[in-house]
């Protein structure tokens, strides 16, 4: 059978399957909610579960203030990028968003027809707003990806920064707030979704939830936009299991805080050290670091020690991200670091 040329040219998304010990490579947390597992006999799996995801919405709901008919719900905020193009793209459109960012927006963009274009980042890896209205504003893009805090730098922009971008252009504007929960100010736009007719918030329990396993992202707009994408939403596309899961981790977001206040701490520890080993860090939002490091085959060398973290390709070889885990596992990996460091002078 002949794959659209599109796919035939892409490399699937290939998240590391290496043995480890300690694994900081893909931002996870603890599983600090359902430390006993979790009770399924509540779960009818014979049945097909609520389609629009009513129960989980309502609980949305109250951790974001924002109404559920607001909301949908899906498998990871990846779904939910999908759904987005699926219901908006045609062939040749044109996506805007920034490098480095989350590589799934050019992905998708690739097996829509979209013609992807980003900016790039400045030296210190921060983000010019004020560059990319001047672009959106020349190329007119149907999309533009904003992901906020960024991955993998953990650049974010000032609240105001996106709401200049989302008046200032006709685009659509997808803020992607999957790890806004660990910023120091959490100022998402979600309350703002009614206010305009172009904004849409993706938002992730994979990160602050610690839910990665269950896959569960949502995403909040207006009215309209809503309507459209549920014409598109493939039926019972979250499964119950999940949705169950979704609702008991949202009556326990004070645990969710205490988490998110401990990694932020974490961070900033690891962050020192890493710098006292020499590295260049770059001030991060998110519960990862990314930083510089000019050890030949770092990421090789730390696999051999069982330690995962995320190298990149590209422009990004000699950068890294890194996963803030718990203090233990932050200073195993400190320790391997300075050896291997240590080994090459
Ligand atoms: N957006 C960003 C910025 C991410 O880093 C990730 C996960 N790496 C996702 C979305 C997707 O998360 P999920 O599908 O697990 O909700």
């Amino acid at each position: 059978m002949k794959v659209k040329n599109v796919v035939k040219d892409l490399k699937p998304y290939q998240p590391n399957d290496i043995p480890y010990t300690i694994k900081l490579d893909a931002n996870e947390s603890e599983n600090y909610l359902f430390p006993q597992g979790i009770m399924m006999n509540e779960i009818e799996v014979n049945r097909y579960p609520d389609s629009s995801a009513f129960e989980l919405r309502k609980s949305i709901q109250e951790f974001i203030k924002v109404d559920h008919k607001l909301i949908i719900a899906g498998n990871g905020s990846s779904e939910m990028i999908e759904l987005i193009l699926k219901t908006f793209i045609e062939p040749k459109d044109r996506i805007l968003s920034f490098e480095p960012s989350f590589s799934m927006y050019s992905i998708f963009s690739k097996i829509y027809f979209a013609d992807y274009v980003a900016v790039s980042s400045e030296p210190d890896f921060s983000l010019d707003m004020i560059k990319m209205i001047g672009l959106a504003k020349k190329l007119n893009p149907k999309v533009i990806f904003i992901c906020s805090p960024n991955n993998p730098t953990g650049f974010k922009f000032d609240h105001s920064e996106i709401i200049e971008l989302v008046q200032n252009t006709k685009s659509l504007i997808v803020l992607d707030e999957a790890y806004i929960e660990f910023s120091s100010d959490q100022d998402s736009l979600v309350s703002y979704v009614e206010s305009f007719d172009n904004l849409i918030v993706l938002r992730t329990l994979s990160k602050a939830f610690g839910l990665a396993g269950a896959r569960l992202g949502y995403l909040v707009s207006n009215q309209d936009i809503i309507h459209a994408l549920n014409t598109v939403k493939s039926p019972y596309n979250l499964n119950s299991i999940t949705q169950f899961i979704g609702i008991q981790a949202l009556k326990q977001v004070d645990k969710m805080i205490k988490f998110t206040n401990q990694i932020k701490q974490e961070k900033s520890v690891l962050d020192q050290k890493l710098s006292s080993l020499g590295l260049q860090t770059y001030s991060s939002e998110a519960n990862f670091i990314f930083f510089k490091c000019e050890v030949i085959d770092l990421f090789k060398k730390l696999v051999e020690r069982k330690i995962l973290i995320r190298s990149f390709g590209g422009l990004l070889v000699g950068y890294y991200r890194v996963t803030v885990g718990t203090r233990a596992q932050n200073e195993m990996l400190i320790a391997n670091l300075k050896e291997i460091i240590d080994e090459k002078s």
